[in-house]
């Protein structure tokens, strides 16, 4: 793999990408059942990301929607990693929080709704891609690993907020942008 090769921190589902290219095409589900000579339940799963695409299901995609089947198995072996990625990105986090004694709940489930709450931007600047889990007051600061605590941040925004507590960071950022964390952050303490 060459070493300058773009490694994206937010991948999207494949199935979204068979969604549009179904909309390109106006094509139903049934009809990409038809065309796929597949059960109408496994292309539901497929559709909803929740069916892994392997040899088979790449080479059916590729008759029925006329993209190569090497696009699909590159687009599912680059979610896959991404969903690796995100899994142990969490558990480190978890392990620093809980060796600092603070709480640490935090799922992978609840990480990946979170990068998709802020479309897979920095939740600070909003410009720069996700890069990095930031704890909204710092682990150092009594902050834990939870839900309401962490959100997607570009490396840049981090340094920038380095260990300060919520009342000295906040006025660096745009205030919409802080806002828009707090009130992620109600909507996840809320379910
Ligand atoms: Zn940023």
């Amino acid at each position: 793999m060459p070493e300058n090769q773009y490694h994206p921190d937010y991948v999207s589902n494949p199935g979204e990408t068979i969604k549009e290219t179904m909309q390109a095409l106006g094509l139903s589900p049934r009809d990409l059942a038809t065309r796929m000579d597949s059960p109408i339940d496994e292309v539901r799963l497929l559709i909803a990301g929740r069916w892994r695409i392997r040899e088979k299901t790449a080479r059916r995609l590729e008759r029925a929607l006329g993209v190569p089947a090497s696009f699909w198995r590159e687009r599912s072996r680059q979610y896959n990693q991404h969903q690796r990625r995100q899994y142990m990105k969490v558990l480190r986090q978890v392990r620093r929080a809980k060796a600092h004694g603070r709480p640490a709940t935090l799922t992978t489930g609840q990480w990946r709704y979170a990068i998709r709450c802020f479309a897979g931007r920095c939740a600070y600047c909003e410009d720069a891609p996700y890069q990095v889990l930031d704890h909204y007051v710092p682990v150092a600061a009594g902050g834990g690993t939870t839900a309401n605590n962490c959100v997607p941040a570009c490396r840049a925004c981090d340094a920038r907020k380095g260990d300060l507590p919520p009342g000295e960071f906040v006025a660096l950022f745009p205030p919409e942008n802080i806002e828009r964390i707090q009130a992620y952050f109600a909507r996840v303490r809320a379910s």
